[in-house]
């Protein structure tokens, strides 16, 4: 009896604490799956909120918004875009720098032999309207979207814009140099005043354009004039590098973002990316800039085939900066609206 009764409570105990275990178990169970479920939704939800179909997109390695294409091309020009389409390019900006073709005869011959260039264009009159017509017969390749523009030289909107050959242009670049700065490098205040200028172009210019190359030329001066005073590179820090304060990013947001105006980031910005401090304060500069609306477009600038050989991957530095492929993609599908739309009767 004792040792039944004992047992009997032995059991009776043991039951209870199996219970309470198996109690606890069932608690413990249902948390975790609750917890991996709510790990699990969000993770789903991160992954598919907001994003583009991949149909949609051009990957950021199948879209170079710089080609220059006249008049220092290497090739003949279904040869020239041959080299990208090969390279895996599936959409081009092609353009040429405008100012290039206000040569007069002699000058334009001495230029071409300098440089030991094709005369692609010869005819100083008719050769901005040539140039032009001819990356427009391109544009019915399978294997590549193209659209048409001009780069032009920031300081040209100070001293008077050449409007006749503007029209031609789907995509405007403003190439960006201290040369239009007294010959210092223009950071965030003058991009901010740029900017407000180019919107304002836009408005007798309704097409979209790209700030060309705004970065590189700030890095490169900050690193020049620390030398120039005898520093170490290494000693320099990251807020010297900075390009924007939070105030300036701010007001560039409430000018371009969600706008038609684009800034570029071109390949020029690798050889900067290996230097963890640039990289450091770049991601400070530029990731604000994406998650708040303004819209960035990639490129090579190519100007000859010096370009393919290092392989084209701007995913490389897009990514630590917030740069998505639908942000990329932007331009395009908006350039391919307005064609649309011109193509509506
Ligand atoms: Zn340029
Ligand atoms: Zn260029």
């Amino acid at each position: 009896m004792y040792r039944a009764r004992t047992r009997r409570g032995e059991l009776h105990h043991t039951f209870k604490n199996k219970y309470i275990m198996m109690k606890t178990h069932t608690y413990l169970i249902l948390l975790l799956s609750l917890t991996i479920s709510a790990t699990y939704s969000t993770t789903a939800q991160e992954k598919t909120t907001g994003k583009s179909l991949i149909e949609g997109l051009f990957q950021l390695n199948e879209i170079d918004m710089h080609v220059h294409a006249g008049k220092e091309r290497p090739l003949p020009l279904n040869e020239w875009i041959d080299f990208f389409a090969r390279d895996g390019r599936k959409v081009m900006l092609l353009l040429d720098h405008l100012e290039l073709y206000r040569m007069d005869d002699i000058k334009n011959k001495e230029w071409i032999k300098k440089n030991n260039f094709n005369d692609w264009y010869p005819n100083t009159k008719t050769g901005k309207y040539d140039f032009i017509k001819d990356i427009s017969t391109v544009e019915s390749r399978k294997d590549v979207l193209t659209f048409r523009g001009w780069e032009i030289w920031e300081g040209e909107i100070d001293e008077g814009l050449e409007k006749e050959p503007m029209k031609e242009a789907e995509v405007i670049g403003w190439h960006i140099s201290k040369a239009a700065w007294n010959g210092k490098a223009p950071a965030g205040k003058e991009l901010i005043h740029r900017a407000r200028q180019i919107i304002d172009i836009q408005k007798e210019f309704p097409v979209p354009m790209i700030i060309f190359h705004p970065f590189a030329g700030h890095i490169k001066a900050v690193k020049e004039a620390a030398t120039k005073n005898g520093r170490n590179l290494s000693s320099i820090n990251k807020e010297e590098y900075r390009y924007f304060t939070p105030e300036k990013q701010k007001e560039l947001i409430e000018i371009i973002g969600g706008s038609s105006v684009y800034i570029e980031m071109e390949r020029g910005m690798i050889p900067y990316w290996s230097d963890p401090v640039v990289r450091e304060a770049f991601t400070e500069d530029i990731r604000p800039l994406a998650e708040g609306g303004v819209k960035f477009t990639v490129s090579t600038d190519a100007h000859g085939t010096g370009v393919f050989n290092e392989s084209y991957t701007p995913e490389f530095y897009c990514k630590d900066l917030g740069i998505t492929p639908e942000n990329v993609n932007a331009i395009i599908r908006e350039l391919l609206a307005i064609r649309a739309k011109k193509n509506i009767r």
